[in-house]
């Protein structure tokens, strides 16, 4: 790669969010290239629970204005993906059952089941008997619980890995490397310097780096606040798999924890949301002991010794909770798409296509106005003699 190496685009990260940014240049027919320093999928995008939902948990009205459009993109992408790639992902749609094991939980999932159906959800209300037919492996005893049969899932790994191989097919190109800095000319970016002294020339840089986006906005002297919480997933044995084969994915609404069978690797329990860990993606004694105990009150047959596998990894969340994506303030040609928090696999098609059009096209068809990077301001020192690198 010395001397550099021409491309219209190069985006910063081959996660979820850079693959799909790629995979929709590619297919507006953008040289892109792609830079990964430890391998695609391999952070947080890779080591996800692939539910291809939003939750509506504690997720902002703004991101969850994106929902239609990137769920509607996801029900496509699964219709043709896989060929596309030919990369199974284990798409599936499997009911999902929340459960409420107290008054209060009780009174907020019945809010939460007027909210989705109002939105035209197909969610419904189930007594504890109810609950147990669907999930005759449960030996907990909830007050109550909602059913929902539109939340797809995926592994977020295959789907990383599927998104890749297609935005390649397109001549998106994929470079193993670290980006150490951002070349500027002027007010405009040229491309990126990478770890060991190479060089990518390029009209226009994507900062697709989840929770390391932050260091970036070091490099151009502009304020991402996108910080890392740790999350902890741990994949049951088969034998010791309390749902048996049964396909429905259960969660504790006020307690917290999921068990969660999948098509591909598995039954999983989770997760954890620690904050303050930095960039630290160790699996801890304690994230163990938490998520088990969540999960052990669902079904007793969870335990520790059921535990076959386990990660960690970092959401990318943001100061406001809303992600960054748009253009990077300050500077021509540098964009971000960063900052989706639990749920950069379900909003990673329209954050992909958004970016994809903005770069193309000069505006996206969404509302990207709570998403804009500019909210945040500048660095105090902002001064561009100072960026770059
Ligand atoms: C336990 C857990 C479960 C989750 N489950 C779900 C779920 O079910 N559904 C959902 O929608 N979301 C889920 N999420 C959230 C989701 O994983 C993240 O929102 C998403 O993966 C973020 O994608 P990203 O591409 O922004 O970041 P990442 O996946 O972190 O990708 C960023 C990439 O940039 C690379 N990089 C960093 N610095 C550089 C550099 N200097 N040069 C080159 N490359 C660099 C990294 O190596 C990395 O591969 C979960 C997260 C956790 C932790």
């Amino acid at each position: 790669m010395a001397g550099g190496r021409a491309a219209d685009v190069v985006v910063a990260g081959g996660g979820i969010i850079g693959c799909f940014v790629a995979y929709y240049l590619a297919q507006r027919g953008v040289r892109v290239v792609v830079v990964e320093a430890t391998g695609i999928g391999s952070q947080a995008s890779g080591r996800a629970a692939g539910i291809i939902t939003p939750s509506w948990g504690p997720v902002p009205k703004e991101i969850l204005n994106l929902h239609p459009a990137t769920f509607r993109m996801h029900v496509e992408l699964a219709t043709r993906l896989p060929d596309e790639s030919g990369i199974d992902y284990g798409y599936e749609l499997i009911p999902h059952v929340r459960l409420a094991f107290t008054g209060a939980g009780a009174a907020g999932l019945r809010q939460w089941q007027r909210e989705r159906e109002a939105e035209g959800g197909r969610v419904r209300w189930l007594a504890p008997e109810d609950a147990r037919k669907l999930a005759p492996w449960l030996t907990c005893e909830p007050l109550g619980g909602v059913v929902t049969e539109i939340e797809p899932q995926c592994d977020a790994f295959e789907l990383v890995r599927a998104v890749a191989r297609a935005a390649r097919r397109r001549g998106a190109e994929f470079v193993a490397g670290r980006v150490a800095g951002i070349k500027t000319e002027g007010d405009r970016v040229a491309g990126v310097s990478l770890e060991g002294g190479a060089t990518l020339s390029a009209g226009a840089v994507v900062l697709a780096m989840g929770p390391w986006t932050g260091l970036a906005g070091e490099w151009l002297k502009v304020r991402l606040p996108v910080a890392p919480q740790r999350g902890q997933l741990f994949t049951l044995s088969e034998g010791a798999d309390p749902t048996a084969g049964e396909r429905v994915g259960v969660w504790s609404w006020d307690l917290g924890g999921f068990i969660l069978p999948k098509r591909i690797g598995g039954t999983i329990i989770g997760t954890t949301r620690e904050d303050g860990v930095g960039f630290d993606r160790s699996v801890t004694a304690e994230g163990r002991r938490a998520v088990v105990a969540n999960a052990a009150l669902i079904s007793g047959a969870v335990s520790e010794g059921a535990i076959v596998s386990e990660r960690a990894c970092l959401r990318p969340v943001s100061e406001d909770a809303n992600p960054l994506i748009g253009a990077v303030p300050g500077w021509r040609g540098a964009y971000v798409a960063s900052g989706h928090g639990g749920n950069g696999i379900h909003f990673g098609p329209v954050t992909g296509l958004a970016v994809a059009e903005l770069i193309a096209d000069g505006k996206s068809r969404f509302d990207l106005t709570a998403f804009r990077p500019d909210r945040f301001g500048v660095h105090a020192a902002c001064a561009r003699s100072g960026a770059g690198a």
